[in-house]
């Protein structure tokens, strides 16, 4: 069967990645957490001092680090999830930190940065049978994606559903802090000049304010046939 581009982009904690990541699954495509590069390079920015805690950035310290910089994913068996390795060590747990939340915008907006991002998408993407999730998948970094989906979801309840995924790791989180990280991020991933996040105009819109996860994948069972024909143009 021919293999597409599934795209995924929308707000942050709209429930892209578990979305994505079940998709995945049942088309035995492969997955792939773009925001995860993001958060790794944040990462390593904050760790060499390059990155300074109000958000202030060395460009040309970056571009060299930049360099020096490997970012990959390893599939756990244990977990039968996908992990990011930084420089060969495993960050999974420390890029999911609020602290690297409330950094990683004003790193992804640095154009160096995409670029450096989206050459390794585009490697990743080449064979097609993937399914990305992020901000600018069907935007910018694969425009001829297949298949498009922006998702969005009410604030109130992404914030409940982010400060649920943190509590185990980060009991001093609460609702206000990860409201206000949410509102930021989607503030300057929105008006950002370079790929900013915005609905591609053939993207299909899914609002999961009130969707469980098996009506969604109902939806999308529901549409995917449409992009799966070899005569499909969408
Ligand atoms: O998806 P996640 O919340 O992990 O993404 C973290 C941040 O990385 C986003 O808030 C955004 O600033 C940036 N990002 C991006 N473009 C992508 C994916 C993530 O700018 N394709």
């Amino acid at each position: 069967m021919k293999k597409i581009i599934i795209a995924i982009d929308g707000y942050s904690s709209t429930g892209k990645s578990s979305f994505a990541r079940r998709i995945a699954t049942e088309m035995e495509y492969i997955y792939i957490d773009t925001g995860a590069l993001y958060r790794a390079i944040t990462l390593q920015l904050a760790k060499t001092g390059i990155l300074t805690s109000d958000n202030r950035i060395d460009r040309d310290a970056m571009k060299q680090e930049l360099q020096r910089t490997e970012i990959h994913f390893q599939f756990n068996e244990a977990i039968q999830k996908s992990e990011t390795f930084l420089n060969g060590d495993n960050v999974e747990e420390q890029i999911r930190s609020l602290q690297i939340a409330n950094q990683v915008s004003y790193v992804a907006e640095i154009p160096e940065i995409r670029a450096y991002v989206d050459q390794i998408l585009r490697d990743l993407g080449r064979e097609r049978g993937v399914v990305m999730d992020g901000r600018d998948i069907g935007t910018a970094v694969f425009p001829d994606a297949e298949l498009k989906i922006f998702m969005t979801s009410d604030l109130h309840i992404r914030a409940e559903r982010r400060l649920k995924d943190l509590l185990p790791n980060q009991p001093d989180a609460t609702l206000e802090s990860v409201l206000s990280n949410l509102q930021e991020r989607d503030r300057i991933d929105s008006s950002r000049e370079t790929h900013p996040l915005m609905q591609a105009p053939d993207a299909l819109l899914l609002d999961n304010s009130h969707l469980t996860m098996d009506q969604q994948m109902e939806w999308f069972q529901s549409i995917l046939p449409n992009y799966l024909n070899d005569d499909c143009n969408h």
